[in-house]
């Protein structure tokens, strides 16, 4: 870390965010606490832990002179969208490179993101997956003029060192973080920034996401140039994949609307609480732990 805290422009984000115990018989029978991280609130239009994956991206796209933010993501992408509300509140263009084929009409993410000043450009899968070769971004480059690159997710060196902040702001004894992990930024930062016997929990919300373990492990190297062992990733509540999703996770959320009155968002937020309501039933967590779910 040791960077100075960066300007956040226009955007009045609140932080610390929030901290919540959920009431809940289900987990008072197994005497586990879990307290809801509420990063949703940081926001309403950037999403909790993107903002903290964008800051010190913003901060040096600043630092370099850039005008300019492209970006990667689905068509789905919550990061897109943070960009694209981050770049209308910090005056920077933004580029948007989405996933596959263009959907007319666009979604209602999309559709956000061109009202916050975003230009949408596609790329088909198969290019998509060549993303960071040099020359499809030189190809980009060409066609939107000089950028600032950010990583699909918001995740680099840069971005987990802003997740990593996240444990600090917790005030009570906790043994474990839970948070979704999509492209892996978040449980690397989180899991860097515990102390003694601590560990982070990420819930893979991506069908075949076994690649997110070295994925995390370098994204530690590139952002603390040091790897932690207090971390794991769980690969079985992906729902079928990502963005998928199984009748039992609607059901799931609708009874914990009713139980708590929080709409879980069901690409991340839904796979990691069930699967941590799974867990806990199965009695992964010893009675007494204290375990901190993320929202984002
Ligand atoms: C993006 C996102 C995640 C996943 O974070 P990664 O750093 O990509 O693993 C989790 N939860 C929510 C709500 C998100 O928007």
């Amino acid at each position: 870390m040791g960077t100075t805290e960066p300007d956040t422009g226009g955007l009045a984000v609140v932080l610390p965010s929030p901290l919540v115990e959920l009431r809940d018989l289900r987990l008072d029978e197994h005497e586990v606490r879990v307290y809801l991280k509420r990063d949703d609130l940081i926001h309403p239009e950037v999403s909790g832990n993107k903002w903290r994956k964008l800051k010190y991206n913003l901060a040096a796209a600043k630092e370099q002179g850039h005008s300019r933010l492209l970006t990667f993501g689905g068509a789905y992408s919550n990061h897109v969208r943070a960009m694209a509300a981050a770049g209308y509140y910090f005056g920077f263009e933004t580029v948007g490179v989405i996933r596959g084929e263009e959907h007319l009409p666009l979604n209602e993410s999309l559709v956000y993101a061109v009202d916050r000043g975003m230009t949408l450009t596609y790329l088909d899968r198969t290019t998509y997956r060549r993303k960071t070769e040099p020359d499809v971004l030189a190809a980009l480059v060409d066609d939107f003029g000089p950028c600032c690159v950010v990583p699909e997710g918001g995740s680099n060196g840069p971005g987990v060192r802003g997740c990593a902040e996240l444990p600090g702001e917790i005030e009570i004894d906790f043994d474990v973080v839970c948070c979704a992990t999509g492209s892996g930024g978040t449980v690397a930062g989180i899991a860097a920034g515990l102390t003694g016997n601590q560990r982070a929990l990420g819930f893979a919300v991506l069908k075949g996401g076994q690649f997110l373990d070295a994925e995390v492990r370098r994204l530690q190297g590139e952002g603390f140039g040091v790897e932690t062992a207090n971390w794991a990733l769980v690969h079985d509540f992906h729902f079928g994949g990502y963005a998928k999703h199984k009748p039992e996770l609607g059901s799931f959320i609708a009874d914990f609307d009713t139980r708590h009155g929080i709409t879980l968002d069901w690409v991340y937020e839904a796979k990691m609480m069930y699967g941590l309501f799974d867990r806990v039933a199965s009695g992964a967590f010893a009675r007494g732990s204290t375990v901190v779910a993320v929202l984002s």
